[in-house]
């Protein structure tokens, strides 16, 4: 193989131009640190020793010195409101909102969050206008189900109906079972007008949108058990045993009332325990022991409360076993401080619980208080451990 002279040329030249690579590189890194505040990198550091609120600040002097920097806004409007520092929020927001230089994009996801921190500062009014602004376009859908949760929380269900439907054809999953809620909270709202046409005619909107809405069966019974048409009551109530067989104890006590004013109290009584052959339900029970325990027949309540307990052990049933044992003859005083404590246990363990958000409540509710889903709080009481 023959050497040439100018190939000794090859290994210094690599080296020329790794050197010459490096400086660029070493000067682009420079340039651009210069170009990036000191507050940034003071920020950062902040962030790196958990010291957030120090951080906010510095990144707040990076957003003064330097207003282009659009995302660092946005994030930090998005972090003042999940903090709960509303009014920040929504200054940071407001400001990027009336800025002229935004392009359309920038400006509409600006207006979206500065929708959200009135919302969540619940200014309703103004997040409303500004999630109808919203209503076409990038942020549609969720400026939609903005507005949905404004209406709920203003109780105007005409409106929330209407969104409700717009969802649906964009989509969204299915909103049938909240929006027979809505029809059922119209219900009321005749009701309580005492116009009993309009009430019923929700009511059967209600059903045409969710056949199994149980609570429009409920509404339907107390409607004709108002104007003393308990067998038709009866009627609508069983029908919740198809819908959904969970929320009988919610009725159970209105069927057994209906019963005994139609003169035929066995047969609630029967049809209770018959429910429960197929359901167990410590509420279910409940309200059949006390319909037994009523008539003083303390010896029925006592083996109905003890078959129960075989079937199904608990401290709810074994509540009222021990309290049909007392109320007999005979009892001594130490199966009666049994009943006492045990029933003071009951008392403090029982609880309805909302399955979204895990709230606790003594009382049922079709929507749940702390986190407003419908439907959200099981119709069965739990235990504590
Ligand atoms: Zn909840």
């Amino acid at each position: 193989m023959e050497f040439e002279t100018w190939q000794l040329l090859v290994i210094p030249l690599f080296f020329a131009l790794g050197w010459l690579a490096a400086r660029i590189d070493i000067h682009q890194v420079v340039k651009e640190s210069r170009v990036v505040p000191t507050s940034y990198f003071r920020g950062l550091n902040y962030l790196l020793n958990e010291q957030p609120d120090q951080a906010i600040e510095a990144f707040l002097e990076v957003a003064r010195l330097d207003p282009d920097t659009l995302e660092l806004h946005f994030a930090l409007g998005a972090l003042f409101r999940r903090r709960g520092e509303l009014e920040r929020a929504i200054r940071i927001h407001q400001n990027l909102v009336d800025r002229s230089n935004l392009k359309q994009d920038q400006r509409l996801k600006a207006l979206y969050e500065l929708g959200q921190d009135f919302l969540k500062a619940g200014l309703l009014d103004r997040a409303e206008d500004i999630f109808k602004k919203l209503e076409a376009g990038p942020h549609a859908l969720d400026a939609l189900r903005n507005l949905l949760d404004i209406y709920v929380l203003e109780k105007d269900w005409q409106q929330a109906i209407a969104i409700a439907e717009r969802l649906e054809k964009m989509g969204s999953p299915c909103q049938k079972a909240d929006t027979a809620h809505y029809y059922c909270e119209l219900a009321l709202n005749e009701m309580l007008r005492k116009d009993m046409d309009a009430a019923h005619r929700h009511l059967d909107q209600a059903l045409n949108i969710n056949r199994k809405a149980v609570r429009a069966s409920q509404l339907q019974g107390d409607l004709a058990a108002q104007v003393g048409d308990d067998e038709t009551a009866i009627g609508h109530w069983r029908r919740i045993e198809q819908q959904n067989v969970t929320y009988l104890p919610v009725v159970a006590e209105r069927l057994l009332n209906a019963y005994r004013r139609l003169g035929r109290p066995l047969e609630g009584v029967e049809l209770l325990k018959s429910y429960l052959s197929r359901q167990p339900s410590a509420d279910l029970f409940h309200i059949l022991f006390n319909s037994v325990a009523e008539n003083h027949d303390w010896t029925a309540a006592e083996r109905l409360a003890g078959e129960a307990l075989k079937r199904q052990p608990g401290l709810r049933v074994l509540d009222d076993y021990l309290q049909a044992r007392t109320a007999g003859v005979g009892a001594d005083l130490e199966i009666k401080m049994t009943q006492d404590l045990v029933h003071r246990q009951v008392s403090r363990i029982a609880y309805y619980q909302c399955v979204h958000c895990g709230f606790k409540a003594h009382q049922f509710f079709w929507q749940c208080p702390a986190c407003a889903a419908w439907d959200g709080i099981a119709p069965e009481r739990k235990e504590s451990e």
